[in-house]
């Protein structure tokens, strides 16, 4: 059993609530949502952030954003608008070291980012 959360999430073994899976990426509401509107989309590989994909997973990358758009249009935030964040080690923000981009909204937000 893997001590990555999101990997026991892709295992079964901690549940979720998906919103959208296929053969690589899976997307599921954040277990601690900071706005109306909080999915996390991530590729079920793990990979621990951004800045460790490779050249050649361009794919895959271009494949998470594509989902985000996808879980936005499920959750009826398409047309009035959201943010999707990813962060990059600690100091970023990020917690959880398998990669994924939060798809947020429903409300509206500042910037900049705290
Ligand atoms: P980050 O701080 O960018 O690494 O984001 C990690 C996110 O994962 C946070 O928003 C957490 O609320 C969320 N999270 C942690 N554990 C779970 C879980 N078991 N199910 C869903 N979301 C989770
Ligand atoms: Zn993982």
């Amino acid at each position: 059993m893997s001590d990555c959360i999101f990997c026991r999430i892709v295992e079964g073994t901690i549940e979720s609530k998906k919103v959208y899976e296929d053969e690589r990426c899976l997307a599921f509401d954040d277990a601690n949502p900071q706005a109306p509107v909080h999915a996390l989309v991530i590729p079920k590989r793990h990979v621990p952030s951004l800045k460790d994909f490779q050249d050649h997973d361009i794919e895959c990358l271009g494949t998470l954003l594509q989902i985000c758009r996808t879980v936005a249009k499920l959750k009826g935030i398409s047309e009035s608008g959201y943010r999707v964040v990813t962060n990059i080690g600690a100091t970023a923000g990020q917690t959880v070291f398998h990669v994924h981009f939060h798809v947020l909204g429903g409300r509206r937000f500042r910037w900049p980012p705290g």
